[in-house]
């Protein structure tokens, strides 16, 4: 066991503040990684207050890491001291069931071990996240980061990056698809991002027009502020798809009449309350209501290697950990440009 510094919340209300955790020895097939950088997701928060229920405290949160590789075990090939390595969502699954097997080791059958608020495979021992010095994962949940992605700002990748891609291909979306983004955070401007880069025609729906030079720059043609109602009567039946990146409750209805017929809406935001449906708002049109949950291992590696072949990257706003309780009001207030990433030089 190593001792290792990190953040934690101690409870759902509690700040998060400086905390020691024991990382295990690595085995055979573990690799090491002294963590360099760390996003902030909006579910960091939504854990960290309990506000989904289940939480696991005390936490460590962070789930887009990366690190440089400082140690691997004798079995590991994929890996060596001083290369940089990434981890995302999950850090281990049972690696032979049906969805392990083609590559969503997110559905893992016996549930995946989450990278934080969560346990081992061994269903006991706490995994701890990204906050923190040094984590050691199975290699086989490390990713491989590009050597032309700016390490500073790749970590947000790992679960902003993947969980927008992952629908985005699943649903085919391609050139000239007419695409709406709901909400301009960590998520949706990457959902922007990438959408534009595979060529769709791409609309921001925000709750203010503060962002929305941003929004230009980040490849949309569009961008409508969802807090005047005549907007949705102006945008209905005009989307084949909507990315839906929202984290608070909101009327799911309004933005299924935004779609064309046979148009799909896949969520991704979760917020913690439930919000109804209405049944005409999905048969009026052969309408679809669907979710999508970040990715496999291999799906991750793919946006990886996307952005770096297409030079996309987040946008960053590097903060110091002491930072981190701040940097969670912000976020709650809609004022993140557009995803907070911790330099873990300031832990010490
Ligand atoms: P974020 O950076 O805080 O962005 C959320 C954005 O939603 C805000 O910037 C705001 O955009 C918009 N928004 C907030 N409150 C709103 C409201 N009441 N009505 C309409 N729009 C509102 O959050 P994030 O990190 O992107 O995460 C977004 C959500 O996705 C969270 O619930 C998170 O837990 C979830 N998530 C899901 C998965 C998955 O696998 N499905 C993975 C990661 C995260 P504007 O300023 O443009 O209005
Ligand atoms: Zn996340």
């Amino acid at each position: 066991m190593a001792k290792i510094p990190a953040y934690a919340a101690q409870s759902a209300k509690s700040p998060l503040m400086a905390w020691t955790i024991d990382r295990r020895d690595p085995g055979p097939n573990d690799v090491v990684l002294d963590i360099l950088y760390c996003g902030v997701c909006h579910s960091d928060i939504h854990q960290v207050r309990d506000e989904w229920g289940g939480a696991m405290f005390p936490m460590v949160p962070g789930h887009e890491i990366v690190g440089r590789v400082s140690h691997v075990g004798k079995s590991v090939t994929q890996f060596a001291p001083g290369a940089l390595g990434a981890v995302g969502c999950f850090v281990d699954s049972c690696m032979e069931c049906e969805q392990c097997k083609v590559h969503h080791e997110n559905f893992c059958e016996k549930g995946v071990a989450y990278t934080y608020t969560s346990t081992e495979m061994d269903r006991k021992t706490p995994t701890f996240g990204g906050y923190s010095k040094q984590i050691v994962v199975k290699e086989h949940f490390v990713l491989k980061v590009p050597a032309n992605l700016e390490i500073s700002s790749a970590a947000p990748l790992l679960c902003a990056g993947i969980t927008t891609y992952s629908p985005l291909r699943q649903w085919n979306v391609k050139k000239g698809d007419k695409v709406a983004v709901v909400g301009l955070g960590g998520l949706g401007h990457m959902g922007v991002k990438l959408a534009a880069s595979m060529g769709a025609d791409v609309t921001v729906l925000s709750t203010s027009r503060a962002k929305e030079a941003d929004a230009r720059k980040f490849g949309a043609k569009g961008f409508e502020v969802t807090k005047d109602p005549a907007v949705f009567q102006k945008l209905r039946g005009r989307y084949s798809f909507i990315l839906d990146t929202v984290s608070a409750p909101h009327d799911y209805n309004a933005y299924l009449e935004l779609l064309k017929p046979y148009g799909t809406m896949v969520i991704v935001g979760a917020p913690p309350e439930a919000s109804s449906v209405e049944a005409f708002a999905l048969i009026g049109a052969n309408r679809q209501l669907a979710g999508s949950n970040i990715g496999g291992i291999k799906e991750t590696q793919e946006v990886l290697d996307y952005c770096a072949a297409h030079k996309i990257a987040p946008e960053v706003e590097i903060i110091p950990i002491q930072k981190i309780n701040e940097a969670y009001e912000r976020m709650i207030r809609n004022d993140v440009r557009y995803r907070f990433v911790i330099d873990m030089a300031s832990l010490s």
